[in-house]
């Protein structure tokens, strides 16, 4: 197999599950952290203005005090709020164990979750299997992650975060720089200027075409109108359009 160990391959293959079991946790939280995010602007920059912004009951908005991050809280059950133990969140095997149902309340656990384990440990065994312990090995499993990450989360919300793609461009330029990966430096910033120059040509063109945002920016509420006004532009370019 490629003159590289398989066991190397199959360890990495595992390690590959359980960052695909935190990839789960990425694409939930992460455009729910953007929203806080967005609203959190929002309101401070309300409060700078003196206005006030109230919801469809005509009650205050206020920003939520519970800390909300990739770590915390602990995950749970969205049906009935059953706290996930560490035997429970076992990439793939805990699925099957609980027959794809929460031991708490018996609702559906969607086959997503052990599906994104599954892609993301078979992405690096096939680099591990390529690649062996290397820089490259990790580049691509990096790369293979964040892929996977933005497309669920594209697919969910038809966005694309700013922390997850810009980390990746820099990623690709400094692996081209120090040679991890077989791509020239120059072909690297060419590659990341001709990439964002297309998208923002295609922003623009289609603004221009139909006087619509039709990618960039997601107008399916009143709160994200609000903080394309106030806020500014935080995130990249999506397909929205497309769909
Ligand atoms: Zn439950």
């Amino acid at each position: 197999m490629f003159g590289v160990d398989w066991m190397d391959a199959i360890a990495i293959g595992i390690l590959g599950l359980l960052i695909g079991s935190f990839l789960n946790v990425v694409i939930h939280r992460v455009p729910l952290m953007m929203e806080r995010d967005w609203l959190g602007d929002v309101l401070n920059f309300i409060k700078e203005k003196d206005y006030r912004l109230i919801d469809a009951n005509n009650q205050p908005v206020v920003a939520s005090e519970e800390k909300f991050n990739l770590m915390t809280p602990a995950s749970r059950c969205p049906h009935c709020g059953h706290a996930i133990r560490w035997y429970e969140n076992i990439p793939v095997v805990s699925y099957i164990a609980l027959g794809g149902k929460c031991s708490g309340c018996k609702a559906r656990i969607s086959p997503r979750y052990p599906l994104v384990e599954l892609v993301t440990g078979t992405f690096f065994y096939l680099c591990a299997s390529k690649w062996g312990w290397s820089m490259t090995t990790l580049m691509w499993c990096g790369f293979s992650a964040a892929v996977i990450a933005l497309a669920m989360i594209d697919w969910d919300t038809t966005l694309l975060p700013d922390s997850i793609t810009l980390p990746l461009v820099w990623a690709g330029l400094i692996g081209s720089a120090m040679q991890w990966l077989p791509v020239p430096l120059f072909d690297s910033v060419a590659g990341a200027a001709a990439g964002y120059l297309s998208l923002w040509l295609v922003y623009w063109a289609f603004k221009l075409v139909t006087g619509k945002e039709g990618m960039g920016m997601v107008t399916s509420s009143s709160l994200r109108h609000l903080v394309r006004g106030s806020a500014g532009r935080r995130w990249c370019p999506s397909f929205s359009w497309l769909r």
